[in-house]
């Protein structure tokens, strides 16, 4: 079985983008790989280290958004990050393998970096989470990660890592390969290019159906179509993106572009048939993430099953890392 590795920065509540851009991919793939899921609070504490209080919250939410879309526990390996210390080890061995120049090419860090406002206040950690990154992955031998667009240049800067380790020590590291979900890169309700937690664009797996209601009525739209009568465009329209994503009635789907496209149907219409189906879609999810926020022992277990399984299977990969690098040693402590 081939393995995968795959995570969330706990952040924040699971929203629909990750649905889209990865959760999907983690319940299609559980029963076929070896799955491991990784909650990344160190990666989380690059950018939040002054808010230790939010990171640790976040931990259990996105362990049970996890559970909440269909994630299953006898199937996957769930685990902290911070838990398991041989990854901070190996991305110290990694960061011998990276040029500082390297990760300033990373796109996705230059504009997280931006979006940040990060400048002289850069924490080098942030600059440098590519390269823990690429440890989380290979400490499983991931060969497999599921992700969302965003990711892919870090997957990306994980094959040379794996590639230059390789070349130097000796054969240790696949080169994994990115998959992305059915969405690449789901739009934000304001119709900014990701939804993301840190710009607070989502809809939450776990929202009501009125919270969806008010995000949903406020979504961007055509930014030309003053009138329900001026005829719309479809393409690239959240509103749409949105209804082909969620609304398995492709039929309805359809005639709200054609009519749209006319001029024959207002937004309002278009928006209240997405309220519907986003909450269709919603309804069992919600329903078992409120289970499990009763239920956090069951989520603990989950855990603390996950954590084992990591840690045995890191000090393997640490026990054939030392060996290349030459500093296993014939002397103990
Ligand atoms: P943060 O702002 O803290 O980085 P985030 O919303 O980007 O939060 P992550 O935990 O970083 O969430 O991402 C988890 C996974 O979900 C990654 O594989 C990422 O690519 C994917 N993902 C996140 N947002 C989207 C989106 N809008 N569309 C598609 N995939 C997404
Ligand atoms: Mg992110």
């Amino acid at each position: 079985m081939k393995r995968i590795l795959t995570g969330d920065r706990p952040t924040g509540y699971l929203h629909l983008g990750h649905y889209v851009g990865t959760l999907e991919n983690r319940i299609k793939m559980q029963d076929e790989y070896e799955m491991f899921v990784l909650n990344a609070d160190v990666q989380a504490l690059t950018d939040n280290f002054d808010n230790p209080e939010k990171v640790r919250q976040n931990v259990i939410n996105a362990a049970i958004g996890n559970l909440a879309v269909g994630v299953d526990p006898e199937k996957v390996t769930y685990f902290i990050q911070s838990m398991i210390p041989q990854i901070a080890e190996l991305t110290v061995f990694f960061a011998n393998l990276v040029t500082v120049a390297r990760l300033e090419r990373n796109p996705t860090v230059k504009s997280e970096i931006a979006e940040k406002g990060f400048d002289k206040t850069l924490p080098l950690g942030f600059f440098m989470y590519p390269v823990s990154q690429a440890a989380d992955i290979l400490i499983v031998k991931g060969e497999i990660v599921p992700v969302g667009e965003d990711q892919v240049p870090h997957v990306e800067q994980t094959r040379e890592i794996a590639r230059k380790f390789n070349s130097v020590y000796g054969e240790v590291f696949p080169e994994p390969e990115a998959v992305v979900g059915k969405i690449a890169r789901l739009v934000g309700t304001d119709g900014n290019a990701k939804m993301s937690k840190s710009i607070g664009n989502t809809i939450y797996l776990r929202d009501d159906e009125e919270t969806i209601k008010k995000q949903v009525m406020s979504m961007y739209t055509d930014p030309n179509r003053v009138h329900p009568t001026d005829p719309g465009n479809v393409e690239g329209n959240p509103v749409f993106i949105y209804h082909d994503a969620f609304n398995p009635n492709t039929d309805e789907v359809n005639d709200l572009k054609e009519r749209y496209q006319k001029g024959t149907v207002g937004d309002v219409e278009v928006k209240e048939k997405l309220v519907q189906a986003i909450n269709t879609f919603l309804e069992p999810i919600r329903e078992r993430h409120r289970y499990y926020e009763e239920h956090a022992e069951e989520v603990y277990e989950m855990i603390e099953a996950g954590n084992k399984k990591a840690l045995d299977v890191a000090k393997d990969t640490m026990n054939r890392v030392r060996e290349a690098m030459k500093i296993d040693y014939p002397f103990g402590l």
